[in-house]
């Protein structure tokens, strides 16, 4: 079923299509256009968060997998059969896949939901659609990206020409795990390469799917390659690889450090890396809009259960209005997210990814009480989802950017809230972190605004508003927050590497 046809079922039609889908769901691996099991055989389950019921027993792949995948992905790249596709035809692919995805939107989102414990209701709203866009975007791109030709001396020609890079690896997180997927693997395809991708281990279910609808859409086998397993094994051994081209990864800064030595131990592999964040928002004294304001910090941090690379987790406010935010942030905040059965289309929060993780975000909130901020709301498991990895959404004030809970990516639904003396200090707060994904810059100031954008370092800057875009904002970080750039033409552009041809011309 589409989007279309999914948008008004309610809790009893997805319980239902979750009971089917647990029958069918796919385990093994999808290399060279089918489906195969692991060589070692090896299995790991896949855990729903929201009941800790195991899904799936899925296969483990292990580096002959890799091995096997990476080879089937060189093979179709040599053999011209898509990066040398007319690029009119490459299109009309992606186009025919992206309308797939959109038929196949009831059992790619169940799939999300049952994986890592996303409301069912921003899969249909958001990652879907999202996913359809970015293959329609780079799909659109393909004959958009030009070589050219330079000035020179009179006797020669010079071609700079633009093409792929060959097997491109993908490294996507569990968090968005479709669209996180697609943000590599629809340019990495657009621009002519072939592709591995190594989904997260936490969420295994939903690429293998992406591949085979590929296929079905007219994608020639062993374009499109998918491996699960963990990421010490299956995915160091696709960073380790003298046969890829790229890696494109999208998780921890710890792991995206790994991924840069990867490359130097192996063959100097590209690398395109978007990594962690600790993002604030500055909201000034004179901003236009407390209420929108307000809204914007509650919904940066507690939307996707705060396990958002860009979450706006850092709130700093202008003292002469920081007892009315925090009011109205508890007025309006507190209930404005309320933990529940992801499955049903009125949760608009889930739990965590896994039990680690809720014990890790509630670790960190007990560091947050002892190092000294003051706890608002939340700060505990809702009563009720016992079986589930669930942590209330938290409100901490009067929090000093030196404490633990200001500086450490928190990945889950905890704000903090952080009183400053005007624009000069709330920008050395601001950038006073090892990250640097994104901002927000609350003023009605349009000169304060300029400046701030200017002196803040965050690879994407919103002004009176956050989460706020389309497909042609370059998203990524600066500082330990990565050096990719995701959507946009400079991503498209990134997948591919330029060739200068310089022809010396017989004398007239
Ligand atoms: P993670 O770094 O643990 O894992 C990410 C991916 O890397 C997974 O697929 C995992 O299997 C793999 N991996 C782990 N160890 C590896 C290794 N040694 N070699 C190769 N691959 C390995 O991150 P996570 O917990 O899955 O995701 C959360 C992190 O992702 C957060 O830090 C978040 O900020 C970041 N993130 C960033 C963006 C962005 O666009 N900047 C978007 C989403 C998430």
């Amino acid at each position: 079923m589409n989007l279309e046809q999914i948008e008004s079922h309610d809790f009893q039609q997805w319980n239902a299509v979750a009971d089917q889908a647990k029958t069918q769901i796919e385990t093994r691996l999808f290399i060279n256009g089918d489906y195969v099991d692991a060589v070692a055989g090896g299995r790991f389950s896949t855990i729903n968060p929201a009941n800790g019921e195991v899904v799936a027993e899925m296969s483990e792949g292990m580096p002959e997998d890799i091995d096997r995948a990476v080879a089937s992905a060189r093979a179709a790249f040599k053999s011209g059969c898509w990066s040398r596709l007319a690029p009119r035809d490459r299109m009309e692919i992606l186009y025919s896949f992206a309308r797939l995805i959109d038929e196949h939107a009831e059992e790619l989102a169940v799939l999300e939901t049952l994986d890592m414990g996303k409301p069912i209701a921003d899969v249909v709203a958001q990652d879907i659609p999202a996913c359809i866009e970015t293959i329609r975007f780079m799909a659109e791109g393909i004959d958009k990206i030009e070589g050219s030709v330079t000035n020179t001396d009179n006797d020669s020609l010079h071609l700079v020409i633009r093409e792929p890079l060959g097997v491109v690896g993908c490294i996507p997180p569990w968090n968005y795990p479709l669209l996180m997927a697609t943000w590599k693997i629809a340019p990495a395809l657009a621009a002519g390469n072939t592709v591995v991708l190594k989904p997260a281990e936490q969420s295994p279910m939903s690429g293998l799917r992406l591949a085979e609808l590929f296929i079905r859409a007219g994608g020639p086998p062993g374009v499109f390659n998918v491996v699960n397993g963990m990421g010490e094994t299956a995915g160091r051994a696709l960073a380790l690889h003298n046969d890829v081209a790229k890696i494109s990864f999208t998780g921890s800064t710890e792991v995206g450090k790994l991924i840069l030595q990867y490359a130097g131990q192996s063959n100097m592999k590209r690398v395109g890396l978007e990594c962690g964040g600790k993002s604030p928002q500055i909201f000034m004294a004179d901003l236009p809009d407390l209420e929108a304001a307000v809204a914007a910090a509650y919904n940066g941090v507690f939307a996707n259960m705060g396990e958002v690379c860009s979450a706006g987790s850092r709130l700093l406010v202008e003292r002469p209005i920081y007892d009315e935010f925090i009011e109205l942030f508890i007025a309006e905040g507190q209930h404005a997210y309320a933990p529940g059965d992801p499955l049903n289309p009125e949760t608009n929060m889930g739990p965590l990814v896994d039990r680690g993780s809720q014990q890790r975000v509630l670790g960190l909130i007990e560091c947050g009480k002892r190092e000294g901020a003051t706890l608002h709301f939340g700060g505990d498991k809702p009563r009720g989802l016992e079986a589930g990895a669930y942590v209330n959404p938290t409100l901490f004030g009067q929090v000093d950017n030196n404490m633990t809970i200001a500086r450490q990516e928190i990945f889950g639904p905890v704000a903090s809230v952080i009183p400053f003396d005007g624009a000069v200090e709330a920008i050395s707060i601001a950038n006073d972190t090892i990250y640097g994904l994104a901002a927000g810059i609350w003023t009605r100031d349009i000169n304060q605004a300029l400046r701030m954008v200017k002196n803040i370092e965050a690879g994407v800057v919103w002004v009176n508003s956050y989460e706020d875009g389309d497909m042609t904002q370059p998203f990524g970080g600066y500082k330990q927050s990565g050096q990719a750039r995701d959507k946009c033409l400079e991503s498209l552009k990134s997948y591919t590497q330029s060739k200068s041809a310089w022809f010396r011309l017989t004398p007239e």
